[in-house]
């Protein structure tokens, strides 16, 4: 399908890449702490949290695509402020908009838009990362409760988060279908978050450990037979990662244009080189075209008759796309894109990420191959 940006969605853009330029600081690093907890703040003192969120939680109800315009505008001078927006509209918190109980919604949503609460996703396990299905984590009935038993790993945000989207096990058959998500809050019996480890682009994650965890029905999302429903939702999260990518990239680029218009060698800015020059015009070409597949796809996900393999296509392109472009800048950069002195070197880990995160480009490719031969591939052949 085609799209154009509605008059609202660029009021959305403007009112994002104005603010980020007044108010935003150009980050070097992701924001920790008490920094984090303050920029939480101030986004939501701006209405910037949870803005795909239905107005009765605080929210703004605005639709996916209006978010991702705006993500991508924030995370181009402050990607820790970009992720808040997608984490807590139609990413994680999504989980809880969309699956969960009326209490449960009056419950979360208006502290996570207030910016007071975070909640991070438990999917992944030592034994289960593309693999999602295989997850071992059990939730058993015990009473008014369950019982869950297992761990997560590679939480990201964990050691901020207040609670956790946890997928586990409901049912016994061995199946996918055995698999819902229950939210558990930290500091409930037998519950535990891992030591913050740090990753390649310097943000941090922990493991998750459930050792007889005591969590109350109330907190279930779903149990059996959701998991499609529980990839619906997570596919907010992959185009919002995508948006946060592409807002990075873009960043990098912006600083590389004006760079070689800088520098100078041999008596010349190194923009008048024609190998300079073929460098700007491929990484701007390969912008364009990660930016139009990431609109596409935020307009697919508006539109329920849409194919939804238009999330795989956005996710793997922004993710090389990604990659190629901030290695070409910190290449234009020199030294100087090496050093830590300049953020090029930083653009550069942090976008290394998204070929990983929310399914390798390898599982997406695989999802698209299929699609496009009409064939059900078994990935244990
Ligand atoms: C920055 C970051 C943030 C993350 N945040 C979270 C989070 O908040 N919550 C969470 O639950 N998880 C999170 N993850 C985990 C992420 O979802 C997993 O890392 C991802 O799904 C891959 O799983 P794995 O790491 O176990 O790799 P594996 O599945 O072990 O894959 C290893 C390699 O084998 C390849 N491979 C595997 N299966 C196939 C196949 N069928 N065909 C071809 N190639 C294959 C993969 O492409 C990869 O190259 C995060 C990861 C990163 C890097």
């Amino acid at each position: 399908m085609s799209y154009e940006l509605t008059a609202q969605q660029l009021e959305w853009q403007s009112v994002a890449r104005d603010f980020a330029g007044r108010k935003l600081t150009p980050a070097k690093h992701w924001l920790e702490g008490e920094e984090f907890w303050n920029n939480a703040k101030m986004l939501s003192e701006q209405g910037f949290l949870g803005v795909t969120l239905p107005e009765e939680y605080g929210g703004m109800n605005l639709d996916l695509f209006s978010a991702i315009l705006m993500i991508e505008e924030l995370c181009r001078v402050c990607p820790t402020s970009g992720r808040m927006v997608y984490h807590t509209g139609p990413g994680i918190a999504n989980f809880i908009n969309h699956l969960g109980t009326p209490e449960q919604k009056r419950q979360y949503l208006p502290k996570i838009v207030a910016g007071q609460y975070y909640v991070a996703l438990g999917m992944s396990e030592p034994d289960a990362g593309s693999a999602a299905t295989d997850i071992q984590t059990t939730a058993v009935e015990d009473g008014d409760n369950y019982r869950l038993n297992g761990s997560k790993i590679f939480v990201s945000e964990g050691h901020i988060a207040d609670a956790f989207v946890v997928y586990a096990r409901f049912g016994h058959t061995g199946k996918p279908s055995d698999i819902g998500a229950i939210l558990v809050e930290r500091g409930m019996p037998g519950f535990s978050v891992g030591v913050a480890e740090e990753n390649m682009s310097g943000e941090f994650q922990t493991a998750l450990y459930f050792d007889d965890a005591i969590v109350p029905k109330a907190n279930v999302l779903v149990k059996e037979h959701a998991f499609k429903a529980l990839m619906g939702v997570y596919n907010g999260v992959r185009l919002g990662y995508a948006a946060q990518t592409l807002g990075i990239t873009q960043a990098a680029f912006d600083r590389t244009c004006q760079y070689v218009k800088e520098r100078k060698q041999f008596g010349k800015e190194i923009c008048d080189f024609q190998g300079v020059q073929w460098m700007i015009a491929d990484m701007y070409l390969q912008l364009e075209a990660a930016r139009t597949l990431l609109y596409k796809a935020a307009a697919d996900a508006l539109d329920s008759k849409a194919d939804k393999t238009s999330v795989s296509i956005a996710k793997v392109y922004v993710a090389e796309a990604a990659k190629k472009i901030t290695d070409d800048c910190l290449q234009l950069h020199g030294g100087y894109g090496f050093s830590k002195e300049y953020p090029l070197e930083w653009y550069y880990r942090c976008v290394r990420a998204a070929s990983i995160a929310g399914g390798t480009i390898q599982v997406h490719k695989t999802m698209l191959a299929s699609s496009v031969l009409g064939k059900k591939f078994d990935q244990r052949k």
